[in-house]
Parts: structure tokens; C-alpha cells; sequence
């Protein structure tokens, strides 16, 4: 059997030709993929805009910045993610308090979040980062609902869930990033998630205010708005100061081949989903699935007894299993800032006993079997 990795893209002809098409065209950057890859992003998620940006933590930068982050101010965020979640804060001089996951679901906890909440003076924070860790999407209406009691602002975390829903309590389906609760959404076009790209990212949003505050960072803070007829051709105005984070064309007509493929991808993941589920039901804990949400599925999180044991034993076999992720408040970066000491318990039991068995929609079946049979024999 070969290697069998924790995740991996699929690339194939209609992707090469995608690229290799644009590599012969006129724009290699700033040119017309950029803008298709944007509008059929809104469109597969439901958002009025997108922005596409170089990688997702670029996304997180300047959407924290869009939102008003000054230095000092406090926003939370949960501690099982992947750092950039949290260095964003960082970057823009805030400071990053962590709340509690809910142990089943491995999602930052409402309650955790809201205790946190009003165990501070009214203003203590300024915003919610949720994550929709695995693919599991969070309940954003509930956070909404929280951040509009305490006048806070929420970005969505959805680099694991492009293809995943939660049904609000009016019934209506809620895409990852369809930006109805939160005022952006974050995506990663990274390999090891749905859409490959290299590097990639994507911001959604349904405001238009937030959108041309993106378009500004994204680009320099560099604008031709004021260009008026006494100007030359080559006018512009640096407004701000802002970044060279956008996305090439190269990567954005790989985009737009993956993104057209993602539906066939997360349905093949739930299939694998089930295939987990059924062998490990009473003997094994996954990820829990709340009711009414459909998971896309970047991972597929088990907890073990001997967590150390079954991935030395999976790597002996040849499966690449992984953690997601070592808990970020204990993380020597977070752990020197410490000012905060507050209980995340769930979070550290949850790291204690995590593996992520391999999921992605080249899994074979005959591959699947075999990891099911391994960790199963590991357990028994
Ligand atoms: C991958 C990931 C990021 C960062 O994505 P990049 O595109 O690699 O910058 C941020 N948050 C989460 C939850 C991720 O999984």
C-alpha cells in the first residue's frame, strides 16, 4: 500500500489546461480570473462580494482591519485552530483572549464565549472569531445574536467549510460564508483544504462599506476614485497604507476549475464521513454532528486513549494521520503574552486525544479499509 496522507488536492486536466490557458494570455496578475474567480466564489457561497487575496491569513489581516481593529482592543477566538485564526489579531496590536471549545463538536462554545463575555465590563471586546473547525459549520446566528447584545463585530473562520450549511431557526439553509451573520468570511485556497490554488484566499461579504476597505488593503491603499479629466492616464492616489496581497491569474483559473468540482468533492468526503462513522459507532468518538448543519468535511477528527500510540502505529503502516491542533494559547508565542488565565479545559482534553484520519476525495475505498482496519485493531 502506498502512503496514505491526512489529505490531499486532486489536479486534474481541466486544471492544467485552466492554467496553462492563462499562462498564454495577457494578464498573469491583475487581470480578468481574478474578477471571474471572484464573482463565481459570491455566487457558489451566496455573498454580495469577494475579494480574492494571496493566502487566507493575508485575508485575516486585512479583514481585522477593515473592521476598525485598533492596537490594544480584545477579540476571541477559539484555541483549536490554526494559529493565523488568532495572529491576526496580533498583527493589527490586539489582544487575542481565548474561549472554551464544546467537547463534542470541538467548535468554540457559545456559552464558554458568552461567560467570557460577561465576566467583563460592557466594551471589553471588540469582535468574535469563530471557527468552522473541520468543516463543521458553526452557529452563526447564535453568535450573531451575542455580538449584537455586546456591540461586536464577528468574522467567520471558514477555511475547512466551503460546501457546508447550518439551517437557521427560519429554516433557511446558511452557506459558510454567505455572510448573513458575519461581516466577512475567511477562505484558504492552501492544497490540504477543498480548493487548491498553491496559495490562495478569499474574503466574503455582503457589505459594501467592508468591501472597498478590502479592495484599498488588498492593493496598496491605492486608488484611481478621484481621477478626474484633468488628470493623466497614469494618476493615482495612495490613501492608506495597505498591501500587495492579491492573488495572481494564474492561481485564480485553477480556482475557478477547483471551485467547480467542490460540490462532487464534499459529498465524496461525507461519503467517507459515513464509511468512518459506521465502523467506529460505540467504539471509537468522532466529531459529533449538531442537527440541521451539514459538515464539509476537511477533516475527520477521532479521540483515542493512546493518541501518541496510534499515530506512531498509523505512520508504521504507511497513513499519514495528523493533529488539529495543538491548543494555540499553549503555543510558546501565546504562552510568553499570558495575560490571560482562564480555564480551556475542553480544549486541552480534546488535544490530549485528537487524530485526524485521512480525508479527501481521492481516498480510495480499498485505502479507507485499510485505515479503518488498522485504527480498530489498534484500539481492540
Ligand atoms: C489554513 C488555515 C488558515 C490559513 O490559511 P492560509 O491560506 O494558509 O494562510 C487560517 N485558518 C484556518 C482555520 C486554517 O485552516
Amino acid at each position: 500500500m502506498k502512503a496514505i496522507p491526512y489529505g490531499r488536492q486532486s489536479i486534474e486536466k481541466t486544471d492544467i489546461d485552466a492554467v496553462i490557458e492563462t499562462l498564454q494570455a495577457d494578464f498573469l496578475t491583475q487581470g480578468p480570473k481574478v474578477k471571474e474567480f471572484e464573482e463565481k466564489f459570491a455566487s457558489y457561497v451566496g455573498s454580495k462580494y469577494a475579494v480574492a487575496v494571496s493566502n487566507a491569513t493575508a485575508g485575516l489581516h486585512i479583514s481585522v482591519l477593515a473592521l476598525g481593529l485598533e492596537p490594544g482592543d480584545r477579540v476571541i477566538t477559539t484555541p483549536i485552530t490554526f494559529a493565523a485564526s488568532a495572529n491576526c489579531i496580533r498583527y493589527g496590536g490586539g489582544e487575542v483572549w481565548f474561549a472554551d471549545i464544546d467537547p463534542n463538536t470541538y467548535l468554540l462554545s457559545i456559552e464558554h464565549t458568552k461567560r467570557l463575555i460577561e465576566s467583563k465590563p460592557k466594551g471589553f471586546f471588540k469582535g468574535i472569531i469563530p471557527v468552522d473547525f473541520g468543516g463543521l459549520p458553526v452557529n452563526l446566528q447564535e453568535f450573531r445574536d451575542l455580538a449584537n447584545e455586546h456591540d461586536l463585530w464577528v468574522i467567520e473562520d471558514a477555511c475547512h467549510a466551503p460546501g457546508g450549511y447550518f439551517v437557521d431557526s427560519q429554516n433557511i439553509k446558511q452557506n459558510c460564508g454567505n455572510g448573513n451573520f458575519a461581516d466577512v468570511g475567511i477562505f484558504s485556497f492552501h492544497p490540504v483544504k477543498h480548493i487548491a490554488c498553491g496559495e490562495g484566499g478569499m474574503i466574503t461579504t455582503n457589505n459594501k462599506k467592508i468591501y472597498d476597505k478590502l479592495l484599498s488593503l488588498r492593493t496598496h491603499g491605492i486608488t484611481k476614485e478621484n481621477m478626474s479629466e484633468n488628470h493623466g492616464g497614469w494618476f493615482y492616489e495612495m490613501k492608506e497604507l495597505g498591501f500587495n496581497y492579491r492573488l495572481t491569474d494564474i492561481q485564480s483559473a485553477l480556482g475557478i476549475t477547483q471551485l467547480a468540482k467542490n460540490n462532487v468533492g464534499v459529498i465524496r468526503r461525507n461519503e467517507i464521513a459515513t464509511k468512518y462513522k459506521n465502523a467506529f459507532e460505540g467504539k471509537v468518538k468522532y466529531q459529533s454532528l449538531p442537527p440541521n448543519t451539514y459538515n464539509a468535511h476537511h477533516l475527520f477528527v477521532i479521540e483515542v486513549n493512546n493518541r501518541k500510540g496510534l499515530y506512531d502505529y498509523l505512520r508504521n503502516e504507511n497513513i499519514y494521520a495528523q493533529i488539529h491542533y495543538i491548543p494555540v494559547h499553549t503555543l510558546p508565542y501565546y504562552r510568553e503574552i499570558g495575560y490571560q488565565d482562564v480555564d480551556l479545559s475542553n480544549a486541552e482534553n480534546y488535544y490530549a486525544h485528537c487524530i485526524s484520519l485521512p480525508m479527501y476525495p481521492t481516498l480510495s475505498d480499498e485505502e479507507q479499509v485499510f485505515v479503518i482496519e488498522k485504527v480498530l485493531s489498534f484500539i481492540e
